[in-house]
């Protein structure tokens, strides 16, 4: 009787180690998915400070139909409020 709880405990780890792997197996191929991402994520210049940064990270604006592409939030303030003096100055 004992010999039977051995096994069916025996088992039970059996099948928690199996669906550990498997989990850990899983998150590895989602990050190395992550990676490959990041590697083929177009880079965007920032027009501020003149760093590159992945595209889908950077903020977006949107001036005269063309798309530019910043940092941080600061950049894109600061590129705002930039062109909007020189539009109010041309004028
Ligand atoms: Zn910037």
């Amino acid at each position: 009787m004992r010999l039977l709880i051995y096994i069916i405990l025996t088992f039970i780890a059996y099948q928690i180690y199996k669906v550990v792997r498997r989990g850990l197996g899983t998150s590895e191929q989602v990050n190395r998915k992550k990676n490959d991402d990041v590697i083929t994520a177009e880079l965007v210049e920032d027009p501020v400070c003149h760093t590159y940064c992945p595209k889908n990270e950077a903020l977006m604006a949107s001036m005269d139909g063309k798309s530019y592409y910043f940092c941080s939030e600061e950049c894109k303030r600061k590129f705002i409020e930039e062109n909007n003096h020189r539009g109010h100055g041309e004028r």
